[in-house]
C-alpha cells in the first residue's frame, strides 16, 4: 500500500493548475458582521435556510454548483425539446454506455429520483440493504420501500485520524455476518458507494469492489453502485492502488463499474452539470419495471425530468469529467485547502477526500455535547465570521432511529466545506482557510445550539436552531 507521502500530495503541488481559463465571471457580494448576524438568526442557524445573496463563498455543496464549459453551453443550444425520443437522450445514453458500461439507462431529474426507482423496483418490505456508510436520500428511499439499512464500511472510516488510503472499503466480515444473520434472500442488493460522501469523500479500492463482487456472487446478491463521484474515485485508485498508475481514468471507471449490476447517479456532481441523474442496470427485468415507473414520478423514459439541453450538457460533461488533468486539479484544490488547515493543526478528516474538507467538529469543540450540535454550530460560526457557507454532516443529518425515536448518534460529527467544480480559485481557498482558523482561535467561547423546529423527513434541510 502506498503511504500518504507517495499519494501525490507533495509531488503534484506544482502541476495541478486548472486546465482551463475563465471566460465569464459572476460578482461576489460581501456582507458586514451585523448583516450576517441578522441573516443567520433569520435562517434558524441552518445554513440551508440562508439566502445565497447573503453568502460570500458558497461551500454548501458540490451538487449542481459546477461551472459548465463553453462546449457544454454550446451544447445547450442544440437541445432537442421533443417530448419523446429527443436526440440528446440518445447522446446521453451512448455516453453512459461507453464510459460506465451499463446496458440500460433510465434518466431521472436527479440522483434521488433514481434511488426512488431502484428502491421501489428492487426492495420488498422486511428486506435488508447493506452499504458502505449511509447517504441521506439513499437510505431514506431504502427505508421508505421497507428495508433496514446496515452500515458495513470498515471501522477506519469512522476514525477521523486513520490514514487508511481506502476508507470507503466494505468490511467483508461485516457483510458476511449480515448474510449469515438475515439470509441472502432478504438482501436484494448491496449498495456500494464510490468516494463515500459521509465518510469524508473517501475512496473504495478496486480490490475491495472485486472482493465484494466475489462474495455476492456466492449468494446471488446484486450490487448497485452509487456512481455519483465514481470518476473522483477512479483518480484515487490510479494514485494509490498497485497496478493502476498507468491505466486511464476511463479504463479504471469501466473496470470498477463492471463489478456492479447497475448504478444510481446524481449528475449534479461528477457530470459537471446543474441538474439531472440516471438509473442504469444490466438487468432487463428491473429495467422494464423502472422504465414503467419513471413515467409516474419523473417523466417519459427519454427525458425523465430533464430538458433536452440538460441531457446534452450532461453527455458533454461526462467526457470532460474523465480527463485526468481536470480531475487532478479538482482534487488538488481540495488538497491545497487541507495543507493550509494542517499548518494550523486544525482537526479535519484525513486523508483529504475527493470533494470536500470535513472539519472534525468534535475535536474543534471538545467542550460541546453531541446533543448541542457541534457541527451545526461550527457551520453557523464560519458564516458569522466571513460569510462562507458550509454544512452539517453529523447528528442532525443522521436523523432519528425509526423504532426508538431517539437521535441516531454518528461517530462522525463533521462540518463540510464542499468545493464546487471549476468555480473558485486558490485565493478563495486561502480566504476559507483563514476564516476556519479565526473560528478555531475563538472556539472556547462557543456554547452550541438547541433545535427548536424539527421536520419529519431529512431534517437537516429545514431544521431550525437557537443559541444556547
Ligand atoms: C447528492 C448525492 C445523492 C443524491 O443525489 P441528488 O441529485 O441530490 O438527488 C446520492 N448519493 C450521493 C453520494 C450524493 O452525494
Amino acid at each position: 500500500m502506498p503511504t500518504l507521502h507517495t499519494m501525490g500530495q507533495q509531488q503534484d503541488r506544482r502541476s495541478w493548475a486548472e486546465p482551463y481559463k475563465i471566460k465569464v465571471v459572476e460578482p461576489l457580494r460581501t456582507t458586514t458582521r451585523a448583516e450576517r448576524e441578522r441573516a443567520i438568526v433569520a435562517a434558524g442557524y441552518n445554513t440551508f435556510l440562508l439566502r445565497s445573496a447573503d453568502v460570500y463563498i458558497d461551500l454548501l455543496t458540490d451538487s449542481g454548483t459546477s461551472a459548465m464549459s463553453d462546449r457544454q453551453w454550446a451544447g445547450m443550444m442544440v437541445g432537442d425539446e421533443a417530448y419523446a425520443g429527443s436526440a440528446n437522450y440518445y447522446r446521453l445514453e451512448a455516453a453512459i454506455q461507453k464510459y460506465y458500461g451499463y446496458q440500460y439507462i433510465v434518466p431521472t431529474h436527479q440522483g434521488r429520483g433514481a434511488e426512488n426507482l431502484l428502491s421501489q423496483c428492487a426492495i420488498k418490505p422486511g428486506d435488508h440493504v447493506p452499504g458502505n456508510m449511509y447517504f441521506t436520500t439513499t437510505r431514506y428511499h431504502q427505508e421508505h420501500a421497507g428495508a433496514t439499512f446496515h452500515d458495513v464500511i470498515i471501522d477506519a472510516a469512522h476514525d477521523t485520524s486513520s490514514l487508511h488510503p481506502f476508507k470507503g472499503d466494505i468490511d467483508l466480515d461485516k457483510l458476511q455476518a449480515l448474510i449469515d444473520e438475515v439470509g441472502a434472500d432478504k438482501i436484494p442488493y448491496v449498495c456500494m458507494a464510490a468516494t463515500v460522501n459521509m465518510a469524508g469523500g473517501q475512496p473504495i479500492s478496486m480490490g475491495n469492489a472485486r472482493a465484494v463482487r466475489a462474495l455476492c456472487d456466492k449468494y446471488g446478491i446484486k450490487i448497485y453502485l452509487d456512481a455519483t463521484r465514481a470518476v473522483e474515485n477512479a483518480l484515487f485508485i490510479q494514485e494509490r492502488e498497485d497496478g493502476y498508475a498507468d491505466r486511464t481514468l476511463a479504463e479504471i471507471l469501466r473496470e470498477f463499474c463492471g463489478y456492479s449490476d447497475g448504478a444510481t447517479m446524481s449528475g449534479k456532481k461528477d457530470h459537471l452539470v446543474n441538474i439531472g441523474g440516471w438509473l442504469a442496470t444490466n438487468d432487463p427485468e428491473l429495467f422494464e419495471e423502472a422504465r414503467n415507473l419513471v413515467v409516474v414520478y419523473e417523466g417519459l423514459h427519454t427525458y425523465g425530468g430533464m430538458a433536452g439541453r440538460d441531457m446534452e450538457a450532461m453527455a458533454i460533461g461526462i467526457e470532460e469529467s474523465i480527463e485526468v488533468d481536470y480531475m487532478k486539479s479538482r482534487v488538488g484544490q481540495i488538497r491545497y485547502l487541507g495543507e493550509l488547515l494542517d499548518q494550523w493543526q486544525i482537526p479535519f478528516v484525513k486523508p483529504v477526500g475527493g470533494h470536500a474538507i470535513f472539519l472534525d467538529a468534535r475535536a474543534f469543540y471538545p467542550h460541546l455535547q453531541q446533543d448541542h450540535f457541534p457541527a451545526q454550530t461550527l457551520a453557523a460560526e464560519l458564516y458569522l465570521d466571513s460569510g462562507i457557507r458550509s454544512m452539517e454532516r453529523g447528528i442532525v443529518s443522521a436523523g432519528r432511529n425509526q423504532l426508538t425515536g431517539d437521535h441516531h448518534r454518528p461517530k462522525l460529527e463533521l462540518t463540510r466545506l464542499t468545493i464546487p467544480r471549476r468555480v473558485y480559485t486558490q485565493a478563495h481557498m486561502d480566504v476559507v482557510a483563514e476564516s476556519v482558523k479565526a473560528c478555531y482561535d475563538h472556539r472556547e467561547a462557543v456554547t452550541g445550539l438547541n433545535m427548536v423546529y424539527e421536520p419529519k423527513y431529512l431534517r437537516f434541510f429545514q431544521a431550525r436552531f437557537e443559541r444556547r
